[in-house]
């Protein structure tokens, strides 16, 4: 097939209605129109539908897309539907469908009307429709959303590790395409491998969103007053509140309520109408803010959404860049502030401590790089696109200063000496433990453990007392990140030196320890009913505020609530 650039302007403008493309998008449809495997990793958002779609259309024979959620198949399948007066130009094959149904779709296959054919990787899988898909002729595979490969991408799903077989049962040579908005080099590398596509064209997007300011304050216990005087602050602007649990959602969504912002709540506990009937009114602004559980925000495409912030810190940095992607979908300002605690972090790694060694050590590595990241002194989107294997120049690139350590640079302190200690009792108890018990020896407390210790670690007893508990906290965090000791995760977190650390103690040079920004909370007592530790408001409290919050509810326009149901 011979197609120059006028044919595939002329298909773009002739199925889509577009005249222009968006970014990479001419150049993969191009290398798919020639057959060759691609690999196109592009933010959400950026078009990669279309660098399937365009081409399937334009080729002979079937293409199958893998797709792994129904609603996703659905909504493309629909809008393919508007793209052409033939209602068999695209079909989903799922499980679903009765014998009547499966009869049709086989035939615009065969019929060769049908250009694309959503399959979720289970159905693939099926004996009966490979038999099938043998006999016809298919254009390409694309794989969409392929981080599902991976199991250090956010939604891992073990079916899709057997595509590369699947397909090559298909036929000999079909060109696979895959589609992720995941910009780790090690999802990358493990969606290059499974697929059996070392031979990829590569087109990767620049992940860089220039129009979001990147901001972490430090959690306290007044932390939903933090945020209730933000809001206010940015009075009529839509914008969203991560919570990680329910209960949390409803809670804050109330205190938010009360103090007279009008919010919805919105989590996967809710049944459907109610989930949709939260999700419009925020949609068509009947209210300002809603705050959700990661359940909200896949497929909202509401563009001027001014700010997200993070009641709770988010798992991975790859979660973090997607749930904060919601916010300036049109270019305009949108502000990103997360709430970060390292107490938040031990939580998380409880919640994982349950789990097999192997998804434990990518959990907490995972969960390491949160850290850095809320931790760092140095620019935060310099760091966060350097987590996505892309480079940034935090002095002249686009959006460099939008962030607060870039405006507001941290204080830094010597910490030579304090550094040198750590290690020392790091080394002197012979590794065996973890922070809280290196932080007690340091401090000279006692404890069951730190009594049990050999004579000769005796002499590391108190060596710190002169510091707190959250300055030994905050140097060994820092210390982790920049490699001097590691956790052992099967050891349950025990602290070892690393070959760093041991030079170090040979050779000590200077560490400038990072303070953190300090806010001062004015005047909290215009705030009613928040609750205090970041945890659940005083029941108590929230009773006597429930009447005044059915008449703000009222006068705000919004559903009052009362679930509390399923916590989880
Ligand atoms: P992704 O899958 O990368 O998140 P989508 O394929 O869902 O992104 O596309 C996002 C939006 O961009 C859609 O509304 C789509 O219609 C629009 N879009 C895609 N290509 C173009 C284009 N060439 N010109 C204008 N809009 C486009
Ligand atoms: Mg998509």
């Amino acid at each position: 097939m011979s197609l120059n650039e006028i044919d595939i302007h002329a298909a773009l403008k002739k199925y889509f209605g577009f005249s222009q493309f968006k970014g990479l998008q001419e150049g993969v449809v191009k290398n798919i129109l020639e057959g060759r495997n691609t690999f196109v990793i592009m933010p959400t958002g950026g078009g990669k539908s279309l660098c399937y779609q365009l081409p399937a259309l334009m080729q002979e024979g079937t293409a199958i897309v893998v797709s792994p959620l129904i609603a996703l198949m659905k909504n493309q399948v629909d809008a393919m539907r508007g793209v052409s007066a033939e209602m068999g130009i695209a079909h989903v094959l799922n499980s679903s469908l009765n014998k009547t149904e499966i009869k049709q779709v086989k035939k615009d296959i065969t019929d060769g009307t049908t250009k694309l054919l959503y399959v979720a990787p289970e159905s693939l899988t099926k004996d009966e429709n490979v038999e099938f898909l043998r006999s016809v002729k298919i254009s390409f595979v694309a794989v969409d959303e392929a981080h599902c490969i991976s199991e250090w991408g956010h939604d891992f799903r073990p079916e899709y590790r057997n595509l590369k077989a699947i397909v090559a049962r298909l036929g000999e040579d079909i060109p696979m395409i895959g589609l992720t908005a995941t910009a780790t080099p090690k999802v990358q590398e493990d969606i290059i491998k499974n697929l059996g596509i070392t031979d990829a064209t590569v087109f990767k997007a620049s992940f860089n969103r220039p129009n979001l300011f990147y901001e972490v304050r430090t959690k306290t216990d007044n932390v939903d007053a933090d945020i209730i005087r933000f809001i206010k602050q940015n009075e009529g602007k839509s914008g969203i509140v991560y919570c990680l649990s329910r209960k949390k959602v409803e809670e804050l969504a109330q205190v938010l309520q009360v103090n007279g912002i009008s919010a919805v709540p919105y989590h996967a506990g809710f049944d459907a109408k109610t989930r949709s009937k939260y999700q419009d009114m925020f949609l068509m602004e009947d209210v300002n803010v809603v705050v959700a559980t990661i359940a909200f925000g896949m497929g909202i495409d509401k563009p001027d959404v001014r700010y997200v912030i993070h009641h709770d810190i988010p798992k991975s940095i790859e979660s973090y860049y997607q749930e904060t992607g919601r916010a300036g979908r049109d270019g305009g300002e949108g502000h990103c502030l997360a709430f970060y605690s390292y107490k938040d972090i031990e939580k998380l790694e409880k919640f994982m401590s349950g789990k097999p060694v192997a998804e434990q050590e990518i959990g907490n590595a995972l969960l390491q790089e949160v850290v850095a990241y809320a931790e760092t002194s140095m620019s935060r989107r310099k760091f966060m696109l350097h987590y996505f294997g892309e480079e940034f120049d935090e002095i002249n690139g686009d959006g460099a200063d939008m962030d607060d350590n870039t405006r507001n640079p941290k204080e830094k302190v010597e910490a030579k000496d304090d550094a040198l200690k750590l290690l020392r009792v790091v080394q002197g108890t012979s590794e065996k433990f973890k922070s809280k018990e290196i932080v007690n020896t340091l401090r000279g407390k006692n404890n069951a453990l730190i009594s049990s210790h050999k004579t000769n670690e005796k002499e590391f007893f108190g060596i710190g007392s002169d510091k707190d508990k959250s300055h030994w906290m905050a140097l060994i965090r820092q210390f982790l990140v920049a490699g001097y000791i590691r956790k052992d995760i099967e050891q349950y977190g025990v602290l070892h030196l690393t070959e760093k650390g041991q030079e170090f103690l040979k050779n000590p040079h200077s560490f400038l320890m990072t303070k953190d920004h300090v806010y001062n909370a004015e005047n909290d007592n215009a705030i009613v009913g928040a609750s205090k530790g970041g945890g659940v408001a005083d029941e108590k409290l929230l009773k006597q505020l429930k009447d005044l919050r059915k008449s703000q509810a009222n006068k705000l326009g919004v559903p009052p609530f009362v679930v509390f149901q399923d916590p989880s």
